[in-house]
Formats: structure tokens, sequence, C-alpha cells
């Protein structure tokens, strides 16, 4: 096991490092013109030798006829097998998902690094530590990190119990990051600033395949790696108030006023909220409870008064599955909403798409085009997405849509998709061009907001053991979650998003029954978004307008 990291020197200019093949600084294999040992009389001979002037890799240099690099074994099978295998992985984030795979790089006995911008970790848990989790321990737990937290005594939580996200560090992840075989590492205080292959930028392919990973920490160390996997999370990019995903006129200038997902609002930061006017915006588990949060605070503090802004025509889809929601934790969280907005402790403004703020001294404006609240505190609650920026070097190819891997989106994509369930899947699901580099945990569905904890650990397993060649294990993707159809045996919402069964999409379209996956599933029928928004109505009197018209 390596205990640290191949350090590389800070390169200076890229352009020092344009040689054919990976240059020495690079630690790139030590008979590697472009790799392969057989290529060798070709490169002493010529493009790779050092006597030789290097020929720019685009111009064909250890190319076969075909252009294409000479990379020994099936790449996609195998896809690091010509990068030094001394090198660590780097796992990029000690969220549950970086630990577990952690957890099972320290099982097959492979060097790894994992790379934790917080001081501890977990950290965007922690930020939310105050939240109570909807699916019980039986589903938060890493079957890896378990089996090595057993072997050290760990004595493992009720099954059936509801962590919050404070147990869940307190009594599992920080435990599994200060076992021996995690802790020395894990380095806690390091943000990975970008990932590019040593050498070469997105362009350059030839050799690509078999030069290390290049990951810069935002100090300007730099980390070679024989693969990447990014369990970064998606915490740190929450989406905007602007309801057309850009900022809304005025964001900026008002962002002294705008709290991010879930604020601790009975607790530390309870004094921002009492006897104040509060905007929730967004539909999700992260709004409803701080809605729940803020409601309570209001039957305690005088003066709290608590507005809920969706995008929606009704809240049906906010309140979820309740009852029939497999996790009755989260069902639980919808009923209780819906209670508080028929009792008029929420006032609930649908349709309300957020359109501009405007700073009037202590306050702010909060408008859709049509409306106006003025409040004390927004807290956006909008979603978070994926950061693709520290890999823009690397060969990605993300769904349009989703900015999940191609292959994964069809499987999560909220248009098609409320169930909360996704088939198993692993690896191949996952994979990129950019062979070795692999996105896990919920940066994996990139603006899809049904991750779940246990999906991230099989994705974890999963990828380890392709990372370990044992693609056996890799493609025996399972899933210990229920398998479920429930999706399909609720009535569909109706056109107007409530429960009326309509027997199919706005404007007759017929149900298209989901898939049977395996997941928690929550209780509703079609997609998230399958119903069209209700847009400010700028149609002038006498023309009717909206669905089916
Ligand atoms: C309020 C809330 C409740 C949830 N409840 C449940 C639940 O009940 N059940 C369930 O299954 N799922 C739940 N989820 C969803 C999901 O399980 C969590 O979001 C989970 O934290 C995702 O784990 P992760 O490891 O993928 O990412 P994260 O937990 O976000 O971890 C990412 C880590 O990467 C670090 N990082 C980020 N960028 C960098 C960088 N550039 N360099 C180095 N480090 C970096 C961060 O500091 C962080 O520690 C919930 C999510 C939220 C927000």
């Amino acid at each position: 096991m390596t205990d640290k990291p191949t350090t590389a020197q800070p390169s200076g200019d890229p352009a020092e490092t344009t040689a054919c093949c990976a240059p020495a600084e690079t630690a790139a294999p030590a008979d590697a013109c472009c790799a392969p040992a057989e290529a060798k009389a070709d490169a002493e001979a010529g493009c790779c030798s050092a006597e030789a002037a290097p020929a720019p890799a685009e111009d064909g240099c250890c190319a076969d006829a075909s252009g294409r690099t000479d990379v020994i074994g099936d790449a996609a099978a195998s896809p690091v097998a010509e990068v030094d295998a001394a090198l660590p992985v780097v796992v990029i984030g000690a969220g549950p998902v970086g630990l577990a795979a952690a957890a099972h790089l320290s099982e097959r006995g492979i060097p790894f690094t994992v790379i934790e911008a917080g001081d501890g970790p977990a950290a965007a848990i922690r930020q939310w530590g105050h939240v109570r989790l909807f699916s019980p321990w039986r589903f938060d737990v890493d079957p890896a990190a378990a089996r090595l937290l057993a072997e050290a005594g760990w004595a493992r939580p009720d099954d059936d119990k509801l962590p919050t996200g404070a147990q869940l560090v307190a009594d599992y992840l920080q435990p599994l990051a200060d076992l021996p075989q995690l802790k020395p590492h894990l380095r806690y205080g390091a943000r990975v600033a970008a990932v590019t292959r040593a050498g070469f930028d997105r362009v350059r392919t030839a050799g690509r395949e078999a030069t290390p990973f290049l990951v810069r920490l935002d100090s300007g160390e730099e980390i070679l790696a024989r693969a990447v996997v990014d369990a970064s999370g998606t915490w740190g990019t929450p989406n905007l108030l602007g309801a057309a995903g850009i900022p809304a006129h005025g964001e900026p200038e008002a962002a002294a006023f705008v709290e991010s997902a879930l604020p601790d609002v009975l607790g530390a930061d309870r004094e921002r909220f009492a006897g104040r006017a509060t905007l929730v915006v967004g539909a999700g588990h992260s709004a409803a409870n701080t809605l729940l949060a803020l409601a309570d605070l209001a039957a305690q503090a005088p003066g709290t008064t608590v507005t809920w802004a969706i995008r929606a025509a009704s809240p049906a889809r906010a309140y979820g599955g309740e009852s029939a929601d497999a996790l009755p934790a989260r069902g639980a969280l919808g009923t209780r909403l819906r209670e508080y907005v028929e009792s008029g402790a929420i006032t609930l403004l649908t349709g309300f798409g957020v359109q501009r703020l405007t700073v009037t001294g202590e306050q702010v404006e909060v408008s859709d085009g049509a409306r106006t609240v003025v409040v004390d505190r927004i807290v956006s609650a909008t979603g978070f997405r994926p950061d693709h920026g520290i890999v823009s070097e690397l060969r990605l190819d993300l769904d349009p849509i989703m900015g999940s891997p191609r292959a994964l989106a069809p499987l999560i994509d909220p248009n098609q998709h409320s169930c909360g369930t996704v088939p198993p899947h692993g690896a191949d699901d996952l994979a990129h061009p950019e062979p070795g580099y692999y996105a896990i945990g919920v940066k994996s569905y990139g603006r899809a907001p049904t991750f779940l904890l246990a999906t991230g650990y099989e994705q974890a397993r999963s990828v380890v053991a392709a990372l370990a060649g044992d693609w056996a294990a890799a493609r025996d993707v399972q899933l210990d979650l229920p398998e479920t159809g429930v999706c399909n045996s609720n009535p569909v919402l109706g056109a107007d998003g409530t429960g009326a069964d309509s027997g199919g999409d706005c404007c007759g379209t017929p149900a298209v029954p989901e898939p049977t996956g395996r997941g928690l599933a929550t209780g509703i029928a079609g997609g998230l978004l399958s119903a069209p928004l209700a847009l400010t109505d700028l149609t002038p009197a006498g023309q009717s307008g909206g669905c089916c018209s």
C-alpha cells in the first residue's frame, strides 16, 4: 500500500509538456513511447527517442496506420492497464460515497489517496447535520465499510432507526475515516482544483490512455494518479433562484438576503429567522425540511411568517407519495407539509418562477413578473448541479440534460421518473471516453434529485472492481434495495398536478408505465417534471392558453 501519493512538481507552462508521449516529470512508464514495449524499437528509431526531436502526438507519433494509438489490450475492458499501477487511485471527496470507494480500494489492496476539501470527513453532510435522513441505517452503510468497521469492533447502529446527518457522521463516517486502513490515505483541507492527463490537454490522443492523471490541488501541489474517482458531490454548487436556470435579475445584488438550502432554523441559525418573514423557494425535500422547521418556529416566535414559492401549478408532487412512499419518513414530510399549508401556517404560491429580486432597505422584493412578495430572508432550496469544471480537460460523455454519464441519464431523468428507483448500474454505465475517470455518488446523477446512498455504494463497489480489472464483479451489479413497480400502481397525476386520475398525461397522452427498478419508491407516478409549468399568463384577455389548447 502506498502511503504517500506520488507528487509532481507544478509543471508551469503546459506547453512545456507537449512532447511525444509523456514528459519525464510525469513518471510515464519507463518503456513508454506511447506505451507498448514492442513499439520501443520504433521509438528508439525516431519520434520518441531521446535523440529525436519529439513530434507532436497529433502528427502520428506511435500511432498505427489508422492513426489510433497502439495501446495494449482492450481499453474498455481494462481501462488503466497501461498506467503505472503503483500510482494511487485518487478519490475526490471524503463524503459517504468517497469513503465507500476508499473502503473497497483498501479491501482490494489498491493504493489510494482521498482528497477532501473540508477539515474532516463528510464536510457536506456536517452542514446539514441537524436534518434527519429519510432512509434508515440499513440503507446508509456501505458493505465494505461495514466489514472493515466490524473487524475494528464497531457497534452497528440499529438498522431500522433514522439517523440525523450528524449521527451519520459521528456513528459511521468518522469511525470509518479513522480506521487504520483509511486514515493514512486521507488528506483533509485539500481541494482538487483541476484534473487532467499529465502533459495532455483534452485534444491530444496518442498515448493518452497510458498516461497518468494529474490532479492539481488548490495549493498548486500536483499528484499523479492511475485513476480518478470523483465523489465530490454537488453540495458546493447549488442551483440559482432564477426560474430559468440563470440568475434572476438582481439575484447577485440580493445575495446577502439569500440562504442556501437547509439552514438550521430551529438551532444555530434561529436568530436569522425568528420574528422574520421568510420565503422558501423550491419543491424538493430540502425545501420541505426547511418549511416544516420554519412553521414550527412560527408557532414559537411571534412575527415569524413563512411563504413557499414553487414553479409547478400544484404542490401535489412536492407532497410526494405520502403514505404510499416506501420510506415512511419521507412520506411523512409531505403529509406534514400539506397539513401546514392547509392550516394556513405556510402561505403557498404556485406557478411562481422567480424573475427579479429588488433590495429595499432591510427587506427584499421577490417578483415572478406578476406577483411580488416582500420578505426578510429567502431560502433557496432549488436543488444542486454538478461542477464539471474541475475535469473540463478530461473527455466526458455527459447527457445534455442531466449532466450525468449519458448511459445513466435515461434511468434517472426526472422528466420521466419520480420513483426514486433505478435499475442496478455500475462501472459500464458510469464510464466516460476518458478511461480511468469515474464520477460516482450524488455527482453521478447530475441534476437528477433522486440519488440514494445505497446506489452510490454499489457504484463504488463496481467501479473499484473495474479498476482492479475484476470485470466479472464490476458487471455483477446488485442493489440491496427492494425491487419495486410501485411507480405504476398509483393514479397518474392529472395535468393540473392534482391527484385526479386523468388516465394519462396532459392532452390525453397515454401514461407511459415506468420500468421497474430498485430503490425506495416515492409512491407517486409519472415524471417529477412531467407536468408543464404554469407560466405567467401573458395572453390577452379572451384568448385561452395552457395545456391542450
Ligand atoms: C438534506 C439531505 C438529506 C438526504 N437524505 C438522504 C437519505 O435519507 N437517504 C439517502 O440515501 N440519501 C440522502 N441524501 C442524498 C445523498 O445521499 C447525500 O447527498 C450524500 O451526502 C451524497 O454523498 P456523496 O459522497 O456523493 O457526496 P457528498 O456527501 O456531498 O460528499 C462530497 C465531498 O466532497 C468534498 N469535495 C467537494 N468538492 C471537492 C474538491 N474539489 N476537492 C476535494 N473535496 C471536495 C466535499 O467537501 C464533501 O465532503 C440526502 C441529501 C440531503 C442534502
